[in-house]
């Protein structure tokens, strides 16, 4: 009897085989529901096996297969077997983690109405048969004799479509726009981006890797369109990955506007499980050309797939920071290659580890030097010395000049600082004392909710009372310490009495609909001043904007993270670029306290190749990636001993395995952020010369690391980490 090899949702890294009659090779990737202990479990049909190596008394029958669903391609089971290879992740949970969560459920998941209606052949023969007093079907007939008639168009009709479709009559359809705005005319591209357009489309067939590097505002988004506009007229499909949830309506405009036709689908976590069940169905069963999404999308089953764009590439949230701990980046480029496809990473500011991929020629660079209107020059950025001009309540003099001035012209201006609520401490004036988080090592921040103010804590969620005497020294001298964008608000509506001002953080963007409405009311310019977090930084457009301000970067500058500098010169360089969009030239103060340190310098200059260049050679100096390949083993247990004990037993297991691979193993160290939500964590570095020796290394460590007692204690394993 055949036996078929499972992926089931557990964290051991092995299959399960199970007997199953019936089950042939197309029944590979299909959903299966199986005994697993005392309970049933959904699995994934992984293998077929003529017989398996336990004895058959222990095999045990599946009890059901789905067949009602296409079964997964080839393809994408590949791809997700080196996903949980490359990221030593167990397979079963990382099959399972990246089906639509309503195909994880035992409960068989009712069929999703489709989203529309259409007519097949057999319907259309049948139409002269209705008969004339049947009113309602004569006029149904009629409807869909013009094209797919959506569900939620079908009113009276529903019960009619039932019937029909049950009789074969009418099939499920893509639901189209009702009626698709007219397409405006695409803008005639610059020299440049044609030029861009012609290396990627003129190229060999194949693989090919390209880096689109363009200055904010260089218009990347017309070459990604002109580059997908050519593979769906040949019928082929494109994925478009976007890092923000609140980009995705935005692009989604964009690519629908220029492609009425097409049937787009985007993806992404804010939608609800009947409709990513329903977009992943349109996905399998192939009627779909676009797809647009933020991480998760980039495992999309796509048959024919042949562009893959991964825009603002260097973004940090397309790493995923739990369970598997993937690149979705990283994971399309590797997709590309497998399927022989190009692909583009566009971004004003490449991840270190992509611009050094370019330098080498793994990757094709392509420039965008210039703004793409003839008109918008790339903003004049200047640097405020901050122990010349002392900001008070966080402004400086200049700073509060350059504001009064564009507000005396009717302009807008946007103030960056990238720390949310009322000031990040609450601190007593008497003995220094700071409310800190009895849960986390880290403080409260104050934050200002109606009237009243409370402390929350950014890491574990705590919310408590201020108190009102330092319970230190009983002082009752207690002063909110810095500035988080609240206080901000606050000392602008003191200062500018009649100005607009609008704030955007995460406590403000929380609901639906929030960006939306942002965008609108200071396009239509009722506001003067944007007051926002790095959330602001990305990708939106602000064609009345003439000012940014930049309020205590110099934060980063200190960060004993090394991958801090490059993610604060990536937010400066987007934020700047959200000024002079426009014909109005556009200017960028930053307040800094280091305005000779060259990250500032070569923000001044707009020049990304200096800083990479500068900051590449600290890395090589420091042996750290890209001239290193990394991975964190990370614990946590109640107590930290506990957590750095674990980890050196991992170590000593490791040890004589590294020196055979040429990996190193670093001592275990409490993590930057070491207390939690009352859990201490400790982490340890493997760092390597080459990816081969580092994945050489990682599987047999981990099987050790796997044998090792635990109770209580916790332990994941991060490749390619961003966060220490
Ligand atoms: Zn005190
Ligand atoms: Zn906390």
């Amino acid at each position: 009897m055949p036996v078929v090899r499972v992926a089931l949702d557990v964290p051991l890294p092995k299959l399960f085989d199970y007997l199953a009659e019936d089950a042939g090779r197309t029944d590979i990737g299909r959903r299966v529901i199986v005994p697993f202990g005392q309970r049933r479990q959904i699995g994934l049909i992984v293998e077929l096996a003529q017989a398996s190596e336990l004895p058959a008394t222990q095999l045990k029958s599946v009890i059901a297969i789905d067949r009602d669903l296409p079964a997964l391609p080839a393809e994408w089971l590949k791809l997700a077997r080196f996903a949980a290879g490359y990221y030593q992740h167990p397979l079963g949970a990382t099959l399972l983690s990246l089906l639509p969560p309503a195909l994880k459920r035992l409960k068989p998941t009712r069929a999703e109405p489709p989203a529309a209606y259409a007519l097949t052949a057999a319907g259309t023969a049948h139409l002269p048969d209705i008969s004339p007093r049947a009113k309602a079907q004569r006029q149904l007939a009629e409807r869909l004799q013009q094209g797919p008639l959506p569900l939620s168009e079908a009113g009276a009709w529903r019960s009619h479509l039932r019937l029909w479709h049950r009789a074969g009559w009418v099939e499920a359809a893509e639901a189209m726009p009702a009626s698709p705005a007219p397409a405006s005319p695409p803008p005639q591209l610059t020299p440049d981006q044609a030029a861009t357009v012609a290396a990627v489309l003129e190229a060999p067939a194949g693989f090919g890797a390209w880096l689109l590097h363009g200055v904010t505002g260089s218009g990347k988004t017309e070459v990604y369109l002109k580059l997908i506009e050519a593979q769906l007229a040949a019928g082929r499909q494109a994925l478009v990955l976007v890092p923000e949830i609140h980009l995705t309506p935005q692009t989604e405009a964009a690519f629908r506007n220029r492609f009425p036709g097409a049937r787009l689908i985007s993806l992404h976590s804010g939608l609800a499980d009947g409709e990513r069940l329903r977009a992943w169905r349109a996905c399998l069963d192939g009627r779909v050309d676009l797809v647009l999404g933020t991480r998760l999308a980039v495992f999309t089953p796509m048959d024919r797939l042949r562009l893959i764009v991964v825009d603002e590439e260097h973004d940090g949230s397309y790493k995923q920071q739990e369970g598997l701990r993937y690149s979705a980046r990283d994971v399309a480029v590797w997709r590309a290659r497998t399927l022989d496809i190009p692909i583009v990473l566009g971004s004003a500011t490449p991840a270190l580890e992509t611009w050094r991929n370019a330098e080498r020629g793994r990757y094709r660079k392509l420039e965008l030097p210039e703004r793409a209107h003839a008109e918008a020059e790339l903003p004049a950025v200047k640097l405020i010395d901050t122990r010349a001009d002392r900001p008070r309540q966080g402004l400086s003099a200049s700073l509060t000049r350059a504001l009064r001035d564009r507000l005396a012209r009717g302009e807008q201006s946007l103030l960056f600082i990238n720390r949310r609520g009322y000031a990040p401490t609450l601190y007593c004036n008497g003995c220094g004392y700071v409310v800190p988080c009895p849960r986390c090592s880290a403080h409260q921040v104050l934050h200002r909710k109606g009237g009243k103010f409370e402390l929350r804590c950014h890491h574990c969620g705590l919310m408590s009372r201020p108190p009102e005497v330092c319970p230190d020294c009983g002082s009752l001298d207690l002063r909110p310490a810095g500035q988080g964008t609240q206080r901000l608000e606050e000392t602008l509506a003191d200062q500018f009495p009649g100005a607009r001002i609008l704030r955007i953080d995460r406590d403000t963007a929380a609901r639906r609909g929030a960006f939306a409405a942002m965008r609108e009311a200071v396009n239509a310019r009722e506001v003067d001043i944007l007051v926002g977090t790095q959330i602001v930084t990305k990708g939106h457009d602000f064609p009345h904007l003439t000012l940014v301000g930049v309020l205590g970067a110099d934060q980063a500058l200190l960060s004993p993270d090394f991958r801090a500098t490059e993610r604060l010169f990536a937010q400066l360089m987007q934020v700047a670029g959200r000024a002079g969009r426009a014909a109005r030239p556009g200017e960028v103060l930053v307040q800094t306290g280091y305005p000779e340190h060259p990250l500032y310098r070569a923000l001044q200059a707009h020049d990304f190749a200096r800083f990479a260049a500068q900051t590449l050679k600290e890395r090589r100096e420091a042996e750290f990636p890209p001239y290193s390949h990394q991975a964190l083993l990370r614990a946590e247990a109640e107590r930290i001993d506990d957590a750095i004990a674990f980890l050196d037993k991992a170590k000593q297991a490791g040890l004589a395995l590294a020196r055979e691979h040429g990996v190193t193993l670093f001592d275990p160290t409490p993590a930057l952020l070491a207390r939690v939500a009352r859990r201490e964590r400790a982490q340890l570095l493997v760092q390597a010369g080459s990816r081969q020796h580092l994945q050489g290394f990682l599987g047999p460590w981990l099987e050790a690391v796997r044998g090792l007692p635990t109770r209580t204690l916790k332990w994941s394993i991060d490749v390619d980490p961003l966060d220490f």
